[in-house]
Formats: C-alpha cells, structure tokens, sequence
C-alpha cells in the first residue's frame, strides 16, 4: 500500500463511509452519495447544494459571512442529477485505469485495498441505477409515505422521521405557522406500523446511516403513554437500537408525572426538544404560546430526572424592540435554574416573521418593530453568553430554521 500527497498530483478520490460515498473528481467538485445510491450533497465552486428525500435541492452559500440558501429550479436540479451521474461514470473509469485514490485526510490519500475496490464498485453500481429520471419519480414515492416534514432540530437531521401525529394539538402559536396545512390527528398503530414500513422501504439502504428516529409532527409525546407505547414498539420492530426522539412543548409534557417519562426512556426516548422560546411571561401570553417560563424549568427538572437529554430552543429576536429587554433578561434568568447537563443542547433560534402568521399582522397592528441587525447580532452575543455561563456543560448551537432538509 502505498501513500501520496498533494504535491504528487491530484488524483480522483472516493471515501467510502459508512453511511455515504464521497467522490472527487478534483478538489473544487465534490459529491456525496447515500447508501441507496442517490446523490445527496454536491459541493461545487464554493456552493453547497443539498438533495431531499423529495428530490428538491436546495442550494446554500456564504456572501461575506451571510448565508444565503435558495431552493434550485427542476431544471437546475436535473443539472445537479445529471452531473453527480456523471462524476460517477468518471468515477468508474478512473478505477479502471488505475487513477482512483481512497481520501485519508485533506490533503493525503493511498491506493485502494483490493476489498475496498470491489465495495466500491459494488456502490458504483448502486449509483448508476439512479437516473435522473428516476431520481425525480422519488417525489411521488416521498409523497406518498409522507405528510410535508415542516422541521427537525438541527442534531435530528440525520434521523429517520416517524409521523406518529401530524400538525400540532394547539397550533395557535401566532408565530408558527409549520402545521397550519393540516389538523392534528394521530395515527393508530396499525396505520403507523404500515408508515414506518413505507419510510424503511423509500430510505432503502440509507437507513443504515440514520442512527436515531424523530417522532413527529410537532408534539407527539401529548398523547398519553397508553398511545404511545404500542407506537414505540412499531419503532423498536422496524427501526432497532436506534434511540427515539421527539419536541415536547410545557403544555404536553407538564401533563405527564415523572413516572410516565421514566417510562418512555426504558421505551427507547432518549432526547426530548423543547421549544420554550423565551422565558418572558409577557413575550409568551404576546405569543400566545401555552405556559409559563416557571413551568418550563418544572418541566426539564423532570425530565432531567427521567434520564432524558434535553434540547432547549430560545429565539433570537422574537418580540422585537419592545420585548427585546424583558426578552433577554427573563431568558438569562430562566437558562441559570435549567438543570441541564453535558449532552444537552441550548438552540439560539433568529427569529423568522413568517408570512401570512398571524404575528405578523399583530405586530403591525401593535407597532412591534423588529430589531435592527446590530441589536439582534447584539440580542444573539448575549443569550450565548447566558446559556455558556447557565449550563458550561451543554453545547449551545444556533438554530437556522430555513436550513432544514430532510
Ligand atoms: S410553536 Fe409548537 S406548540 Fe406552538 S403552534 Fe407551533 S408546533 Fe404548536
């Protein structure tokens, strides 16, 4: 076996993960491939383009430290398909003549074990049978095992997501509108056990990669655990020794004694994310989200007792000018009686006026103005330092809504 560096000439390098195959034509052109076959990431000339279960593709890209993220037109996106094809057919024909590297780093690579080339041409093979055309048929299959997925928490997007409810059982947030498309309802464990069936089969070998799975829609632990626990069995049969996780807001989660969350995590929950979104009282009732930032911190102490990581979701900027000081100080005070831990997260969330929320029309209507950049970059510095100084242990990460893709 032999090792190279850069200065010796670039060469075509693949790396062969476990959950994905990366090729390289040259350093400037990067694609990434599933387990199943099908392209999932291109990195071209500095722009990161991002494929969906659903076949959009999404583009993303930093302008002087903004980034900016697009949704790619179907003529684009069949562009993308078409050339991650043939950076594969490339990819084969380098292997053939000998050109082709396994990556051992940035900037080193070694020849291929004789195993490793035949597993690569084995995935080769896999990614050849997706064309483009078949790669946009993947629309209908999605759509057919899915209700629209409005969002995950960021450490969720490599997750498998089971609808076991669809929308949200309060959805009167003036803020959000992710389930406003559709009533809450909930599925019965035949209906979810054929769902989670279905997800198995559209995620095909690509399931191997998703090591955890994410209950939804937006709160489906309100169901109580007589519910849940014929639906986390579904779980554990289709999905085995992956961890469950799933968003819990203070109105759903406060109904359940300690007892009931300690027995969803011997069920498999491991992580809960709770959207407590500021711990001002006021900015709450302005919201018109259920609970009381007192009733927040009740609530991760018990589930801090069950065993469970929590996630924890502030925004940043909610509120505007008018709320912006009750905001930070009650959220400041709130992050320093969490009893959060090493493994939990704290989302710093900037805050998104959705068009058509009904926020929006009040803000209008109260004269909420929202918060210049400087003040919002300010608002942002302040809660990170809160949540670093309340809970040292627990990583605190910003939370992008409009970069969900799954
Ligand atoms: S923020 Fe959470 S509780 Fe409020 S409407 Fe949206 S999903 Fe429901």
């Amino acid at each position: 076996m032999t090792t190279a560096t850069a200065s010796e000439g670039a060469p075509f390098l693949v790396s062969l993960g476990p959950g994905a195959t990366t090729l390289s034509r040259d350093r400037s052109e990067v694609v990434t491939f599933d387990l199943e076959g099908r392209p999932q990431t291109w990195v071209v000339g500095g722009r990161t383009y991002k494929r969906s279960l659903a076949s959009d593709v999404f583009g993303r890209r930093t302008v002087e430290g903004v980034r900016r993220r697009w949704r790619v037109d179907a003529s684009d996106a069949d562009t993308h398909f078409r050339h991650a094809g043939q950076v594969a057919a490339a990819a084969e024909r380098a292997l053939a003549e000998g050109r082709l590297r396994r990556a051992e780093g940035a900037h080193r690579w070694r020849e291929l074990s004789p195993s490793e080339a035949a597993e690569l041409t084995h995935r080769l093979r896999s990614i050849g049978r997706w064309t483009p055309e078949r790669l946009v048929a993947e629309r209908q299959r999605f759509l057919a095992t899915y209700q629209p997925v409005s969002i995950l928490p960021p450490d969720q997007y490599g997750a498998v997501v089971l609808q076991a409810t669809y929308g949200c059982s309060w959805n009167r947030c003036t803020f959000c509108t992710f389930y406003q498309d559709r009533p809450f309802q909930v599925r019965e464990p035949q209906a979810f056990a054929e769902h989670a069936r279905a997800v198995r089969e559209l995620l095909g070998a690509a399931a191997d990669a998703r090591d955890g799975v994410f209950l939804g829609d937006g709160n489906a632990l309100v169901l109580s655990n007589a519910r849940l626990a014929p639906l986390f069995e579904v779980v554990r049969e289709v999905f085995p020794e992956r961890g469950i996780a799933s968003f819990v807001d203070v109105f759903g989660g406060e109904r359940k004694p300690l007892s009931a969350w300690r027995e969803l995590a011997e069920l498999g929950l491991d992580r809960v994310t709770l959207g407590l979104e500021t711990g001002s009282r006021e900015l709450l009732a302005y919201l018109n989200k259920p609970g009381t930032p007192d009733d927040a911190a009740l609530l991760v102490d018990t589930l801090k007792a069950a065993g469970l990581a929590v996630s924890v979701i502030l925004m940043v900027g909610v509120g505007g000018e008018r709320f912006a000081d009750r905001h930070v100080e009650e959220s400041e005070a709130v992050l320093a009686r969490l009893p959060l831990a090493a493994g939990d997260l704290v989302y710093l969330s900037p805050f998104v006026v959705q068009p058509g929320s009904v926020y929006r029309a009040q803000a209008e209507r109260d004269g909420v103005r929202p918060l210049a950049p400087e003040a919002r970059d300010a608002q942002l510095a302040r809660l990170r330092a809160a949540a670093r100084r309340a809970v040292p242990a627990a990583t605190v990460a910003l939370y992008a809504i409009d970069e969900f893709v799954y």
